[in-house]
C-alpha cells in the first residue's frame, strides 16, 4: 500500500526552526514503522536522522510520537494505523532535538544516574553470588522489564512542568533496588526520594504507565515507593 510519511525535521546547524517534509512509501501492512524509516533513509533521503539499534523492542533506542501517540517505531506497524496510510513522526517531547528525531536524553540518563541504578550492599562478600530466591524475584520483576526508552518520562506532565522532578523512569529503577532483597541501602533511597521532585512530584496521572511498550505498572511501583516512605518515616 503506498503510504504517506510527515515526518519532523530539523538541524540546528542550519535550519531556523522546524519543518515537516513529506515522503512516499511503498509498505506492506506488516512492514514495522521503523521498516517504512529505513526505507526513506536508504533509498530516498540519507540525511533523515532518527535512533535505532536491535528493532525488536529490547533496545529502547527508538521511541517516537507516531500519530499523536508515543510508542516505539520497531513494535508499531503499519495496519496497527487506522490512519489511511497516512503518518505523522515526530521525536520525544520534553527533550531538546539534537537532528531530526534524535533528541538530547542526557538529562533523563542523568535522572538515571542520580537514583544510583545498581546495588549496594556493603554486608560482607558472599563465597559465591547473593542468592536471591525466586518469591523475592518476583517483587521487582515488572521494574527488571524496563529498556529506558524515556517514553513514560517523556509523556509525563509533571516532568515537562518541573524539570526538577526525576521522572516515572528514575524512580521505577529505584524502586528496582529498594525492593531488591539484596539491596542494604533502601533506608537512604527512601530518604533521596522523599519530596516535590522526588516519588512525592508524582500526582497519579497514570500517562507513564500507558505509554510504556513493556506493560510496566509504573505509576503503581511509584505508589509503593510513597508507601515505603511513610512506613520508613513511622519507624524514626
Ligand atoms: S518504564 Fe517503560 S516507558 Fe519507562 S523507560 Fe522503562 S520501558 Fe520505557
Amino acid at each position: 500500500m503506498k503510504c504517506t510519511f510527515t515526518i519532523f525535521r530539523f538541524d540546528p546547524s542550519k535550519d531556523e526552526k522546524p519543518y515537516y517534509q513529506k515522503y512516499s512509501v511503498d509498505a506492506e501492512p506488516t512492514d514495522k514503522i521503523l521498516d517504512c524509516l529505513n526505507t526513506i533513509r536508504w533509498e530516498q533521503d540519507p540525511t533523515l536522522a532518527y535512533r535505532a539499534s536491535c528493532s525488536h523492542g529490547i533496545c529502547g533506542s527508538d521511541a517516537l510520537v507516531i500519530n499523536g501517540s508515543i510508542t516505539l517505531a520497531c513494535q508499531k506497524l503499519v495496519r496497527d494505523f487506522k490512519t489511511g496510510g497516512n503518518f505523522v513522526i515526530e521525536p520525544l517531547p520534553l527533550f531538546n532535538v539534537l537532528k531530526d528525531l534524535v533528541v538530547d536524553q542526557n538529562p533523563f540518563f542523568e535522572k538515571h544516574r542520580y537514583v544510583r541504578p545498581y546495588l549496594i550492599n556493603d554486608e560482607e562478600l558472599p563465597e559465591k553470588e547473593r542468592i536471591q530466591d525466586p518469591e523475592q524475584q518476583k517483587v521487582i520483576e515488572p521494574a527488571l522489564r524496563c529498556i529506558l526508552c524515556a517514553s513514560c518520562t517523556a509523556s509525563c506532565p509533571i516532568s515537562r512542568a518541573n524539570p526538577e522532578y526525576v521522572g516515572p523512569a528514575a524512580l521505577l529503577r529505584a524502586f528496582r533496588y529498594i525492593y531488591d532483597s539484596r539491596d542494604t541501602a533502601s533506608g537512604s533511597r527512601l530518604a533521596q526520594l522523599n519530596d516535590e521532585n522526588g516519588a512525592w512530584g508524582c500526582q497519579t496521572m497514570w500517562w507513564c504507565s500507558d505509554v510504556c511498550p513493556k506493560g510496566i505498572p509504573v505509576t503503581r511501583c511509584i505508589g509503593q515507593i510513597k508507601r515505603a516512605i511513610k512506613e520508613q518515616e513511622k519507624k524514626t
